[in-house]
C-alpha cells in the first residue's frame, strides 16, 4: 500500500517500527561505501593477466619497428589505433590515442577551446561573453565541474529514459552562447539509459546557432554490456555524415573500466579538420604519451573479440551486484516511495525518492556508517533543486557488504519517507 494513503495513525506506527529497524542498524557501527564507481578488486584481479605478461625487449617495438621505449608518435600507435577503432567503431584515421585518462583529455579539449577555439571558430571561446553549456541531468559531476570551472553558465536539461529532452535541448541551442552538451550516451553515468537512435539523430542534425557547437560524446561505457543483451547504441560518426556535422563530434572513451582505472589507455576521436586544428596545440603540450601501456593493452587483449569476453567476465560480476541492490528496491515495490533504474550495463543506479528526502535519506545512511555520492553531485553546480535523487554505486562492495549497504538504504528510504508524509 503505498504511505501516502496510510492514515495519520498508520504512518505514526509504521514510523516507530522502522525507527527501531534503523537504530539497530545504527548499533552495528558499520562501514560500508556505495559512492564511487570504481571496480572491486575482484575485478582488476580479471585484468591482472596483463600485468604478468612479460614485456621484454622484443616486444616493446611497434608493427613498424618504432622502440616504443623512446619518445616518438604524438597521437598513439597505429595498431592501437586499429583496435580501438575495431572496439568502439570509429574511423581509424579519426582517432588520437592519449594517456590514462578520458577525462584528462576532455579538460584539455575544453580548455583548448577556450584558449585557440575549435576548428571553425572565429576566435578563442574565453574571447566570446556569456558563454552556456547543456548539462544533461542527472549527469556526472566531474563533467560539470570542468565546464563551471572554465566559466560556462550550465544549464540543466532532463535525462529521459531515451537520452535528454530533444525538445528543449533543439531550442536551447539556437542561442549562439551555447557552445556544447555533455553526452554519456551508453549506460549513462548515473541512469544507464542509452540514447535512442531517433535522439543521436536529432543530436548531429539539429541547427545550432553557434557555428562551433561541440558535443562532448563521452562512451565511458560502451562496452560495458552485463551480458549478450546489451543496449545498442547508434554509431554517431555515421549518422553525422549524412547532415555534414561530423565536425560538431568529440568522442571520448578509456580502458579504465576495462582494465585498470588510472591505468589504462584513453582516446579522443573527432574529424580529421579537428584533429588538424588539434595537433599543433597537442604537440606543443606533449612529446607523447605512454606507448608502453598501449603495447601492454595489445599484447593482453590481441583482438576486439578477447576484449568483449573479457568484458562478459566483469559485466557477469556487476550483474549479480546490481541484482542485489534491484532486489533490495523492490521491496519498496508499491509503497510510492521511490522510483530507479534498472540498466543492462555500466556502473549505476539512478534512484529517485520523494522530492524533499534525497538529504535525508543520505543523513541517515551517513549516521549509520553508510556513503553515498553526495546528494546533488549528480547535478549542476552541485545542487538536487527537488532534493531526490540519488546515485548508487554497487560494484566496489563485496556482495556481502552490499546485502547490508542496500538493506540499510530501504530503511532510511521508508524512515524519510514515513517522516515526511508525517509532518
Ligand atoms: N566518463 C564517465 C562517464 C565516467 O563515469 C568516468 C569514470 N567514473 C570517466 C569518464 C573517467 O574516465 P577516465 O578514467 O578515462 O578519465
Amino acid at each position: 500500500m503505498r504511505y501516502i494513503d496510510l492514515s495519520a495513525e498508520e504512518k505514526q506506527n509504521l514510523l516507530q517500527t522502522v525507527k527501531k529497524e534503523y537504530d539497530e542498524y545504527l548499533k552495528q557501527g558499520l562501514k560500508l561505501d556505495f559512492s564511487r564507481g570504481k571496480p572491486n578488486s575482484y575485478q582488476l584481479d580479471i585484468s591482472q593477466g596483463m600485468l604478468d605478461l612479460p614485456l621484454g625487449r622484443s616486444d616493446c617495438f611497434s608493427e613498424a619497428g618504432l622502440d616504443c621505449r623512446n619518445y616518438g608518435i604524438l597521437d598513439g600507435l597505429d595498431e592501437m589505433k586499429e583496435f580501438f577503432s575495431q572496439v568502439y567503431g570509429v574511423p581509424k584515421d579519426y582517432i588520437s590515442v592519449g594517456g590514462n585518462s578520458s577525462l584528462q583529455l576532455m579538460y584539455d579539449t575544453l580548455c583548448r577551446a577556450m584558449l585557440f577555439g575549435v576548428y571553425g571558430s572565429e576566435h578563442p571561446w574565453c574571447r566570446e561573453a556569456n558563454l552556456k553549456w547543456i548539462c544533461v541531468t542527472p549527469g556526472y559531476d566531474r563533467h560539470f565541474r570542468i565546464t563551471e570551472k572554465l566559466g560556462f553558465e550550465l544549464i540543466s536539461v532532463p535525462m529521459k529514459e531515451d537520452g535528454p529532452d530533444m525538445d528543449l535541448v533543439e531550442e536551447l541551442v539556437k542561442d549562439p552562447c551555447v557552445k556544447g552538451i555533455w553526452c554519456v550516451p551508453k549506460y549513462s553515468n548515473p541512469t544507464g539509459n542509452t540514447y535512442s537512435d531517433e535522439t543521436v539523430r536529432r543530436l548531429v542534425s539539429m541547427e545550432c546557432g553557434a557555428r562551433d557547437f561541440r558535443i562532448m560524446w563521452d562512451n565511458a561505457y560502451a562496452v560495458h554490456d552485463f551480458d549478450e543483451c546489451g543496449d545498442a547504441l547508434a554509431d554517431i560518426f555515421a549518422e553525422a555524415a549524412k547532415y555534414g556535422t561530423e565536425d560538431r563530434i568529440f568522442y571520448f572513451a578509456s580502458t579504465s573500466k576495462i582494465t585498470f582505472p588510472g591505468g589504462g589507455v584513453a582516446f579522443m576521436a573527432s574529424s580529421l579538420n579537428n584533429k588538424k586544428q588539434i595537433e599543433p596545440f597537442l604537440g606543443a603540450q606533449t612529446i607523447g604519451y605512454d606507448k608502453l601501456n598501449q603495447l601492454r593493452h595489445l599484447k593482453y587483449f590481441k583482438t576486439a573479440e578477447n576484449l568483449r569476453n573479457h568484458m562478459l567476465k566483469q559485466g557477469a560480476v556487476i550483474k549479480a551486484k546490481f541484482d542485489i541492490t534491484l532486489e533490495a528496491l523492490a521491496s519498496l515495490g508499491g509503497l510510492g516511495v521511490a522510483e530507479w533504474t534498472a540498466p543492462k550495463g555500466g556502473y549505476f543506479i539512478s534512484l529517485d525518492v520523494l522530492p524533499g528526502c534525497a538529504k535525508r535519506v543520505y543523513e541517515l545512511l551517513k549516521n549509520a556508517g553508510v556513503t553515498l555520492t553526495a546528494v546533488g553531485a549528480t547535478h549542476p553546480y552541485g545542487v538536487d533543486p527537488e532534493d531526490k535523487t540519488l546515485r548508487l554505486a554497487p560494484t566496489y562492495s563485496t556482495e556481502q557488504e552490499l546485502k547490508l549497504a542496500t538493506s540499510v538504504l530501504v530503511c532510511a528510504i521508508k524512515l524519510a519517507s514515513l517522516e515526511l508524509l508525517s509532518k
